[in-house]
């Protein structure tokens, strides 16, 4: 299907999915097969060698699981991507395939809580040293680049501070220091924003999230926009010869395609995060629907985030699409209405406590850590999805005592507000009559 003909919704339905050549199958087939029947040994060489595509064993290419990849591909206008079995082991193997031992990364301190231990804790015991961005201003990250920085991590939307990311003035400072800008687009969905478009050389999904719609599983992917130019310097990995693969070299063999094939090949292969076939079913099936739900979600969220904004038991809300917010201007200028996704956080008056009675007093909204589900969410970041943060780096996330994380689904705007105002009501009388004792 060519991705230049056809709008996106289209896409989201068909992109990745021709009906089954065996049977005929309209839906996406589920192959559960852990390895492939090789046509004889020349191929099966060949297969190995990287000669030729096709698959020998799932860990590494499934043809449902690419199915869903060509459909992703699509959507965010990137060459092609790879999935993995969580949005967590989608950013690994992306920062082990660009950064090593001794070198260093730039990233938004504004990240989801997870994102920011995997960078802080665990690349740091390899040898890779984040430096966290406190700040909008691309410059700020200009000035931090030295000789051994590789690539730049923002969130376009951040978890769970709603904070919008310069997509275009980050790609203008990482391109002119030779290394590509790595963009996280879960909570924006390829739906209202695409950051290809904007200069972003590679974007990776939670596919848990808003791809799959229904809080159902795990999935992760990676997608590589093709453009960027790996130099020799920072990258000597795209130019030395492989030896497990007869000495080719991944940007002399396969050009456009050196990134993705180099992280299915070596990253995915050797680390071993493989998507199974049922979840890349469930996710390629609720991409189908994405900008129905997406669509009615942002519609959803500023109902309610006005609503917020009047209510005098409200310190702030942190949702761009509002008039008031200060990176209002952003919003217009990256999303569909300056509607900037559905997850973002308010802060309630009355800090910790208030806080914690408010999401006991939610019957509607469930208390979960998740975001992107058709139902309602609300979790309260500091003692849960963020609680490994120290106290400086709560506040660098855009994270107070009383911020409470909402992830608004696609049920009538009325009903959540009903549940919301009277979880407020309660919140303000020092007392949760659904506390975890009483229930
Ligand atoms: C959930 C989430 C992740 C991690 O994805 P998993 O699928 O849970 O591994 C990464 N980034 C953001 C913005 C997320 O919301």
């Amino acid at each position: 299907m060519d991705k230049q003909t056809f709008d996106f919704a289209t896409r989201a339905v068909h992109a990745g999915l021709i009906p089954d050549k065996a049977t005929g199958a309209r839906a996406l087939p589920i192959y559960e097969s852990a390895a492939y029947v090789f046509d004889n040994s020349d191929d099966a060489a060949a297969r190995f060698a990287l000669r030729k595509y096709g698959e020998i064993y799932s860990r590494i290419v499934n043809p449902t699981v690419a199915a869903l990849e060509e459909r992703v591909a699509s959507l965010e206008g990137g060459l092609g991507a790879v999935a993995t079995a969580s949005g967590l082991s989608a950013q690994f193997i992306t920062f082990i395939a660009l950064a090593s031992q001794g070198d260093e990364v730039l990233a938004s301190s504004e990240l989801y809580g997870g994102s920011i231990t995997q960078l802080d804790i665990t690349l740091r015991r390899l040898g890779i040293d984040t430096k966290f961005i406190d700040s909008d201003d691309p410059q700020d990250y200009a000035a931090a680049i030295t000789e051994r920085t590789r690539f730049i991590f923002v969130e376009a939307v951040a978890n769970p501070s709603g904070h919008i990311a310069d997509i275009e003035g980050l790609a203008a400072v990482a391109h002119a220091a030779g290394i590509p800008l790595v963009v996280d687009s879960t909570v924006a969905t390829p739906y209202l924003l695409r950051p290809i478009e904007h200069g972003a050389d590679i974007v990776v999904h939670s596919a848990t999230k808003f791809l799959s719609g229904s809080g159902t599983v795990l999935g992760g992917v990676v997608v590589d926009s093709g453009t960027f130019h790996w130099g020799q310097e920072r990258f000597p990995e795209f130019f030395k010869p492989v030896a497990a693969y007869n000495n080719l070299t991944w940007s002399g063999n396969f050009n456009e395609y050196s990134f993705l094939t180099r992280l299915r090949a070596e990253q995915l292969r050797d680390v071993g995060p493989a998507l199974s076939a049922h979840s890349a079913f469930l996710i390629a099936q609720g991409i189908e629907t994405l900008p129905l739900r997406v669509q009615r979600q942002v519609e959803n969220t500023r109902e309610i985030a006005e609503w917020l904004e009047q209510h005098p038991q409200v310190e702030s809300v942190n949702w761009a699409g509002l008039e008031t917010h200060a990176q209002h201007d952003r919003a217009l200028k990256y999303f569909p209405n300056a509607n900037s996704g559905s997850v973002f956080s308010f802060t309630i008056k009355g800090g910790r406590a208030a806080g914690k009675i408010f999401i006991d007093s939610l019957n509607l909204l469930s208390h979960v850590a998740n975001i992107g589900d058709v139902k309602s969410l609300a979790i309260h970041p500091a003692s849960t999805t963020h609680a490994q943060l120290s106290a400086e780096q709560l506040r660098e996330a855009g994270i107070e005592e009383g911020t409470i994380r909402l992830s608004i689904g696609i049920e009538s705007a009325k009903d959540l507000i009903a549940d919301i105002a009277q979880a407020l009501e309660t919140s303000t009388q020092g007392d949760a009559p659904h506390s975890v004792e009483q229930r």
